[in-house]
């Protein structure tokens, strides 16, 4: 039996049966193919009820498991680096005299400013405790 071409109106009230599972036929199909403002209503019923999809046992084992490994840290080498830095230009500074100048003229900032030498130390030493902290974990 020749399957029948189907209007608008026939077409959108097949709607909810073929999104509930029913068999549509090939005169709806067509008619989809044909139709934009039809189709945009299958579109749009299909969206306002999507169908609810049982996630698979182990589905999120699975999923992790084909995760990357976290990357390694790499802050105990910067903090090695830093390290090897500050050492690298304390002995260049003995070498050259520099840090005996360096302590005058901080000497002279703690004897002018002396809350501003206090707030200096404050964040160094803070930050001292940070990279010790940030080391451990
Ligand atoms: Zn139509």
């Amino acid at each position: 039996m020749p399957d029948r071409t189907l209007d608008c109106a026939e077409f959108r009230a097949r709607i909810d049966g073929f999104l509930a599972g029913a068999e549509a036929g090939a005169a709806f199909e067509a008619h989809a193919a044909e139709c934009g403002q039809c189709l945009e209503r299958l579109l749009d019923a299909a969206l306002a009820h999507p169908a609810e999809a049982p996630v698979p046992a182990g589905f999120a084992a699975r999923t992790l498991a084909r995760l990357p490994a976290a990357a390694p840290s790499v802050l105990p080498y910067a903090i090695a680096a830093a390290c090897l830095l500050f050492a690298l230009l304390a002995a260049w500074a003995l070498h050259t005299g520099l840090l005996f100048d360096a302590g005058r003229w901080l000497a002279g900032i703690v004897a002018r400013r002396p809350v501003l030498a206090a707030i200096a130390a404050f964040e160094i030493g803070g930050s001292f405790v940070w990279a010790w902290r940030a080391a451990r974990t």
